[in-house]
């Protein structure tokens, strides 16, 4: 997506050679025009997987992961960090490193939002060392429901999880590679 691409170089800061922060446009501030296309851009890549849900991790993942669910029609669920009051008892929870804070933390679904057989398109911001990618995947399997795909923004492929995850023989869909952010400077794929 060259949209994306531009936006990227006019706005990303490359934080170090293994982070770039995009705060103005995906992570603290949301571009809703530039996140619409993308949505269009995922749903227009996973017609015909024909997904039934689209499910994210909170928060970043939650504006693209609407804005794909919002043009394939169907519902988004987001995995939650933090149990709340009025969250079900019965969740499906995995710990996952967390490669931004550095910590491990857990991610957890209500098992009545995913369905046995249902057809899942996971979407993502990044994905960097797939921890994030595999934590979601774990709990798609364990409601016995179908990945159908996964769609990440950003794919950072100097590290490992995208080829990580296409090992796998899921079919994953980025929208801008970065082959390095070496000396402060963004060079994709
Ligand atoms: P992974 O689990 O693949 O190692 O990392 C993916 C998660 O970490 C994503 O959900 C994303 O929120 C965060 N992340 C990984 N790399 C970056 C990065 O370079 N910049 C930002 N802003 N977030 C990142």
């Amino acid at each position: 997506m060259d949209l994306l691409k531009q936006r990227i170089l006019e706005v990303g800061v490359v934080v170090s050679d293994q982070v770039l922060k995009l705060d103005a446009i995906l992570n603290h501030q949301v571009d809703p025009m530039l996140i619409m296309e993308m949505g269009k851009e995922f749903a227009r890549l996973f017609a015909d997987e024909l997904p039934e849900k689209v499910l994210t991790v909170e928060s970043s993942g939650i504006p693209i992961a609407l804005a794909v669910a919002y043009e394939l029609k169907v519902p988004m669920v987001f995995a939650r960090r933090k149990k709340t009051l009025t969250m079900d008892q019965d969740t499906y929870s995995e710990r996952v490193p967390s490669f931004t804070k550095g910590i491990v933390t857990d991610i957890m679904v209500s098992s009545h939002l995913l369905k046995k057989d249902e057809r899942i398109l996971l979407i993502d911001d990044f994905i960097a060392n797939g921890d994030a990618a595999r934590g979601l995947i774990r709990i798609i399997e364990r409601a016995e429901a179908e990945l159908v795909g996964v769609g990440i923004v950003v794919e950072k492929s100097f590290q490992a999880g995208g080829s990580s995850i296409r090992e796998r023989g899921i079919r994953l869909e980025s929208l801008a590679k970065i082959a390095s952010l070496a000396n402060g400077r963004i060079e994709f794929e």
